[in-house]
């Protein structure tokens, strides 16, 4: 087996390991036996000497992500057979051949065993956003097993790591084709048509992890007024108005969002009674009057890391509270947190501190989260990042 550099854990820190989470912080090594290069493989010894784990080194408060936790050979092969396995589950999801579906999440980082590696499938093309440069070093063997294995589905790879790469690194990412031409940038979603823009927009291009969540708002849009807040491409707005809502305005601070949105509408229906607003969130809120039967609050992840959760959960307090003193008795509003550091639990509290700050009474329907898609390793809680309550406003 090839010799990697081995990476010594100071006496108790074995533990997390041992319970199979994948991260090794920087103040967990005790010794690094050897010169280690950002994105090199190494492997993970406790205190005693047990072997713990192989994953990619990295400078920064996570030092090492743990791919595997057996002492295996690490080739082209077991690359593949990690890919292999991802779409493997996708297809028992029923999404690789879906009549309906062409985008979705295909590898999802830690949920599939694969720390620091994004890959979202976009009607035949891939689009890479790697976190490690561990993976990032190994993109073209990435590429070549999802080619491999996906055949003729996947038309072209987009690599769009450059923003999300650690900034102090060596290695200059830059955004690109890495593969193959794209055919379309037009994706269908439960037979809905959307207009992906991989390059510029946020993220990958598309709020894939939302998709089940629109179903359950397209339920509930017939004949109503639906206000679609931090909209962006539209995502929910094309889906209420495909479930028969009266009006749907979206509104975003990004003129490039709405544009969009308004094109994703226009794809999809001739005489939808939308409308799309560029403004802030709060503006919008505090300087209108609210009166939709339907309300969707999406923000943008208020916190980025855990230092900044407090002012977090004020920003999520605020942005309901605001939300809980404009409507009419009778909404529906569906809110959302997507910051990774806030827990399902903090979430729900914020929103407790604002309706009782506001004295409304709400009733829980949904509790929202992720789809199958976006699968979330149980020794790897912070996987589970999307949170979501549709609440009933009395
Ligand atoms: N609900 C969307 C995803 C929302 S992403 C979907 O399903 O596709 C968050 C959006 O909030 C981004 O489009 C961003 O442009 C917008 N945004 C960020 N800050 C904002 C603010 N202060 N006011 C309005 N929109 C904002």
């Amino acid at each position: 087996m090839k010799d990697y550099v081995k990476v010594v854990l100071k006496s108790g820190k074995d533990q997390s390991l041992k319970r199979f989470h994948p991260w090794v912080f920087s103040g967990a090594i005790k010794k690094i036996y050897g010169e280690v290069s950002e994105g090199d493989i190494v492997k993970v010894y406790s205190n005693k000497e047990e072997y713990l784990g192989t994953g990619h080194y990295q400078i920064g408060s996570i030092s090492i992500r743990i791919f595997t936790f057996e002492d295996t050979e690490i080739n082209t092969e077991f690359w593949h057979n990690k890919i292999k396995n991802a779409v493997d589950y996708r297809h028992k999801l029923g999404l690789i051949n879906s009549d309906t579906t062409n985008v979705f999440r295909i590898i999802n980082a830690e949920g599939d065993n694969l720390p620091g590696l994004i890959v979202d499938y976009y009607n035949g093309t891939a689009v890479f956003q790697i976190h490690s440069i561990g993976m990032f070093l190994i993109k073209e063997q990435i590429a070549e097993a999802l080619i491999n294995i996906l055949g003729n589905k996947i038309q072209a790879i987009y690599d769009k790591s450059e923003s999300t790469l650690p900034f102090k690194s060596e290695i200059k990412a830059q955004n690109g084709i890495i593969y193959g031409k794209p055919i379309t940038n037009i994706v269908s979603e439960n037979s809905l048509q959307f207009h992906i823009d991989w390059e510029k927009g946020q993220k990958t291009g598309f709020f894939i992890d939302q998709r089940e969540n629109r179903n359950i708002l397209q339920k509930l849009s017939a004949n109503k007024r639906v206000l679609n807040i931090f909209g962006y491409t539209g995502g929910f707005s094309v889906y209420a108005i495909a479930g028969n809502a009266k009006e749907v305005y979206t509104v975003d601070s990004s003129a490039r969002a709405i544009d969009k949105a308004n094109e994703n509408i226009s794809l999809n229906f001739n005489n939808a009674k939308h409308a799309g607003i560029t403004a802030d969130a709060f503006d919008f809120l505090e300087n209108n009057t609210i009166d939709h039967d339907i309300v969707i609050l999406d923000p943008p992840a208020f916190a980025k890391h855990r230092k900044v959760l407090h002012n977090a959960l004020q920003g999520y307090k605020k942005l309901n509270r605001i939300a809980f003193e404009k409507v009419k008795s009778g909404t529906i509003i569906f809110t959302f947190s997507c910051s990774q550091v806030v827990s399902k639990e903090n979430f729900k509290q914020s929103i407790f501190v604002a309706a009782a700050n506001t004295g409304r009474k709400i009733k829980i329907m949904h509790q929202l989260t992720q789809p199958a898609d976006h699968p979330v390793n149980i020794f790897h809680p912070e996987g589970e990042y999307l949170k979501g309550l549709v609440i009933f406003v009395e």
